[in-house]
């Protein structure tokens, strides 16, 4: 076990001959006395951003945060509940609250919505505002979204970077307009409403003006984007990823290697590395050697981003964390909150907090809770009693250090939940136990944390809605008010 030890902590001679846990718990609460130095010497950095990074942990809520640090803490042979992700060392940060127009709880369309235009919206909604009625096409204003303001009015450059299809709800949110996440090809669309002139959202990010259309943008969804003859599911006959590379300096790339080879200075990148969602973490060693990890493209990203004279918005979402929540996959969504956790190391390493400011933040939470466990206890194994064996719950079951509220994991109707008898319930494919069965776990409605460094940071503080965060970027970015 690797302990930080603090030089103020002044260790008495006694308290080195505790046992191992005992001596980690003395050292690390001496931690808040030097927490309390750093937040002394900090001054509000009230100049303009040049750029600015938006990491949105889809379905991240505080519960997730909290079971990802233990859980990358005890990866990394260490005590987990005082690990530290690489934003819960970010000096500023806050509660955000999540409802939409028409709900307590929201889905990502609107949640990122929020956050990108400064508008609310209805739950599906893709950059319109709060006027939209799900699926009608023209019932609600396009609002413009920070990318689009910032390429247009600012002259920066724009990067999207997800692990789901790029037309899928959150980065939807960073480029396009619809008032329903569906749309995301034309045969998902109603004849209504592209005969009305709506358009897909696959199409709205590679056919968009020189002027708004992103930089860089690397995920899944391929299918989105190629025809029905290129092996896709578009019906209209464009094949969009083929109208990207014929611009002069465009790229279209389908692996890591295909990527870093496009990496070029001014050149135009549209990655993608599968067919609509891509490969959770967990799958990656036998399944997909040659895709890029969210590390990787974020780095990419930065990579041909950072030669930009005006700087970039950049939106990096971990789009698995919900997904796998949704499945009941708990193994597999913590660890793609420990690669959010990388990407947004990277990203704090090949920037520079005087210039960037970098805001990691949630679109909606789950339901996950916390339940008990010892210190030293398998994050995703179950409560122990003083024998080692499982504690037993009122039902005389073993209780899981971590419950879903909801989820394809809650007992059958008119049954009990299992007794767990013989299941790694730390297995990658296991689907965690959850109070009610839902066959896809349900978003929750309490508040998301937000981090930040950088310019403007300072503003990300106190109990925030969810549509300020964008007002906080708009503002670090110095854009008036309205877009002209
Ligand atoms: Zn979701």
């Amino acid at each position: 076990m690797t302990l930080r030890i603090h030089p103020c902590a002044g260790l008495a001679a006694g308290v080195v001959a505790l046992s191992i846990s005992m001596t980690a718990v003395a050292v690390q609460a001496m931690e808040p006395q030097a927490a309390l130095e750093a937040a002394l010497a900090r001054q509000p950095a009230t100049e303009p951003a040049k750029n600015i990074i938006l990491f949105i942990g889809d379905g991240m809520g505080v519960s997730t945060v909290t079971a990802t640090r233990i859980l990358a803490g005890q990866r990394a042979g260490v005590d987990g509940a005082s690990y530290d992700l690489a934003f819960d060392t970010m000096p500023y940060g806050g509660l955000v609250r999540t409802y939409s127009v028409d709900g307590l709880v929201t889905d990502s369309a609107n949640g990122a919505s929020a956050i990108t235009t400064g508008y609310r919206t209805i739950n599906g909604g893709i950059g319109v505002d709060g006027a939209a009625r799900r699926g009608v096409c023209d019932t609600a204003r396009n609002v413009p979204t920070l990318a689009q303001r910032a390429k247009r009015e600012l002259g920066k450059a724009v990067g999207v970077v997800s692990t789901a299809a790029l037309t899928d709800a959150t980065p939807a949110a960073f480029y396009a307009h619809a008032p329903t996440r569906s749309w995301q090809s034309d045969v998902d669309m109603p004849p209504a409403a592209r005969q009305a002139g709506c358009v897909d959202i696959a199409a709205q990010l590679v056919l968009a003006d020189d002027d708004l259309r992103p930089d860089i943008a690397l995920g899944g969804g391929a299918s989105f984007f190629r025809t029905e003859a290129e092996g896709g599911r578009r019906k209209d006959g464009q094949d969009l990823a083929a109208l990207w590379s014929a611009r002069p300096n465009a790229a279209v790339v389908t692996d890591r290697d295909g990527m870093n080879a496009a990496l070029t200075a001014g050149r135009d990148m549209l990655g993608l590395f599968a067919e609509v969602n891509m490969p959770h973490e967990v799958d990656r060693p036998t399944a997909t050697p040659q895709i890029p990890t969210l590390e990787e493209m974020t780095r990419a990203a930065i990579a041909r981003l950072a030669t930009e004279p005006q700087g970039y918005v950049l939106l990096v979402e971990a789009a698995h964390i919900d997904k796998a929540h949704h499945a009941g996959l708990l193994n597999a969504s913590l660890t793609e909150g420990i690669e959010l956790s990388k990407a947004v190391a990277a990203a704090r390493e090949l920037t520079d907090p005087a210039d960037t400011l970098i805001i990691v933040t949630a679109d909606h939470s789950h339901g996950l809770t916390i339940n008990g466990g010892e210190r030293g206890d398998d994050v995703l194994g179950l409560i122990k009693g003083p024998t080692g064996a499982p504690r037993l719950a009122g039902d005389g079951k073993p209780l899981p250090i971590l419950l879903y509220a909801t989820g394809p994991g809650g007992p059958e109707a008119g049954e009990g939940r299992p007794a767990l008898e013989g299941v790694d319930v730390t297995a990658i494919d296991h689907v965690r136990q959850a109070g009610v069965l839902i066959g896809s776990a349900a978003h929750t409605g309490e508040d998301v944390p937000a981090y930040a460094d950088g310019p403007g940071a300072y503003l990300v503080t106190g109990s925030m809605d969810q549509p300020y965060l964008f007002q906080v970027m708009r503002h670090a970015l110095r854009l008036p008010a309205e877009a002209p």
